[in-house]
């Protein structure tokens, strides 16, 4: 399969003529050839872009939350096909990619189409003055997205930017660029209006590079790694464009001597390994109070074996492989390091080999490793891959030292049985995201981001809708 970029709603070849190979982690087979786009493809799809601005941006919120509808409504009709198509492109289990990718994919355009409605009108008045705030779109707005969760992360963006009257050029990642693809085949199925939403594939340092410099891309919202935020921040920053940072993470989860031990084994283990590690948000540092660690582990570890590493595309599994081989490399090397600073490793440890097909895919076991300093390189360092360090602490004071000892701070989880408690130490955390005897579970309304080196700024309700809008404020004299 050849799939090409989306410009001016026709699918065209990159002005280069050159492509890439886009492969199937789990089995390492060749899936598709993807455009290897450069600074020209990116400069025609702003100008399609910006030609598409004044209608699109003309139209009322009711006319765009209804083309939000339409198109939650299209994607829901194929939602089995973006479950199988996300889950060959990355690797994970196909009942993770219905439950949580495909799903939230269209809850994405159905939540932003309902919040839009209850955007309040916001008026302050003075002795003598009114003002009010009007909401007016940025105008052609840039999306740069991760491979973890592709679809999610991008429709995340996209339809809160559309609501507000903005037009798009996107770059999905290179590593999983088919269900941006098979977006934009629904929108052109639905007769979309053109232009409106550009999607440009190709690498980061080309393509990517290109939407951070391009001068009439206004905005930027871009997820990834805090390595590439910098140089987001340090090209985009200097053109004074809106910037929306969400970046990488090394999250804490907290067991407290007084929680239920079992729900929260089970809770640490998904968290830790969910997606394979792989989600911004995974508890990848497992904090114990010492009083219950040794109860703990084994629990622990038993929630893990109940984990299936298997084919992603069959029912059952539930850890499929990372996202590439090169990828497998430096998560195993984390491991290998880990080992000489010290580190025992009580779960996992190696690469897993399965039958065919997926004799080459890049399957890791999932690896629990203990015995390491709160400070070393594994216990600080984002690795994003099937691997936990646990650490044991001394009272909630120590807990929360330790989870505060990294340069990130986007999430964790707190467990306890005493809920005052579990809010005191969760407040305490410098996290953007923090849950209590729970782990991902997300409201749509609230604030999401990370302080620290996990990014700057919100995302989500009203902090999406600010994000993707100029505010003005209009203040009337009264007579
Ligand atoms: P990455 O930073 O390598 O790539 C992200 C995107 O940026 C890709 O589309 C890539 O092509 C593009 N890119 C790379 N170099 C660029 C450049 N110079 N200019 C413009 N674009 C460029 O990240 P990744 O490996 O795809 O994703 C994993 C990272 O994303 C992890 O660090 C993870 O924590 C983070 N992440 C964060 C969140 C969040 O909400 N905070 C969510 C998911 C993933």
């Amino acid at each position: 399969m050849q799939i090409e970029n989306f410009i001016g709603g026709n699918f065209i070849a990159p002005l280069n003529g050159d492509y890439l190979e886009n492969h199937n982690p789990a089995t390492g087979n060749v899936t598709s050839h993807i455009p290897n786009s450069t600074a020209d493809d990116i400069a025609e799809a702003v100008q399609a872009a910006q030609d598409a601005l004044p209608a699109w941006s003309a139209l009322s919120l009711s006319e765009r939350i209804e083309w939000l509808e339409k198109i939650a409504q299209a994607l829901e009709s194929r939602k089995d096909e973006i479950a199988n198509i996300e889950s060959m492109d990355t690797g994970k289990p196909i009942n993770l990619a219905r439950r949580v990718d495909a799903a939230r994919s269209i809850s994405n355009f159905e939540f932003f189409a309902k919040h839009a409605e209850t955007l309040a009108e916001l008026t302050y008045e003075m002795d003598d003055a009114t003002n009010y705030v009007i909401r007016k779109p940025i105008g052609v707005v840039g999306l740069i997205t991760p491979w973890n969760l592709p679809l999610y992360l991008l429709t995340w963006k996209i339809a809160p930017a559309l609501v507000m009257g903005n037009t798009i050029v996107a770059k999905p990642s290179e590593l999983t660029p088919l269900t941006a693809n098979f977006l934009c085949e629904v929108l052109a199925s639905i007769d979309f209006p053109k232009g409106v939403l550009n999607i440009v594939h190709g690498l980061g340092i080309n393509a990517g590079q290109a939407i951070l410099e391009h001068p009439q891309i206004k905005a930027i919202s871009f997820t990834g790694g805090t390595s590439t935020g910098k140089i987001v921040a340090a090209t985009a920053a200097p053109m004074f464009k809106k910037l929306s940072l969400e970046l990488g993470g090394k999250n804490a989860t907290i067991i407290l001597d007084d929680a239920n031990l079992s729900t929260a084994a089970k809770g640490a283990a998904r968290a830790a390994f969910t997606n394979s590690g792989q989600v911004c948000l995974c508890g990848s540092r497992i904090l114990v109070d010492a009083k219950i660690y040794d109860e703990f582990i084994p629990l622990l570890i038993d929630a893990v074996n109940t984990m299936k590493v298997g084919n992603p595309a069959q029912d059952d599994s539930d850890i499929g492989s990372v996202i590439s081989p090169d990828h497998m490399k430096k998560v195993l090397s984390y491991i290998e390091l880990a080992k000489q600073e010290g580190g025992r490793i009580i779960s996992g440890g190696e690469r897993m080999i399965l039958p065919q097909p997926n004799s080459n895919g890049s399957f890791i076991a999932p690896t629990i490793i203990e015995g390491l300093g709160i400070d070393s390189r594994c216990a600080t360092e984002e690795i994003f891959g099937p691997v936990a360090t646990i650490h044991k602490f001394t009272g909630d004071e120590e807990a929360i030292r330790m989870a505060n000892g990294t340069e990130y701070g986007l999430a964790g989880s707190v467990w306890t049985a005493d809920l005052a408690r579990g809010k005191s130490v969760a407040e305490k955390v410098e996290s953007g995201i923090l849950w209590v005897n729970t782990w991902l579970h997300r409201d749509l309304r609230t604030p999401f981001g990370g302080v620290k080196n996990s990014g700057v700024g919100r995302e989500g309700g009203d902090w999406s809708l600010n994000f993707f809008s100029e505010l003005t404020n209009i203040c009337v004299k009264d007579d």
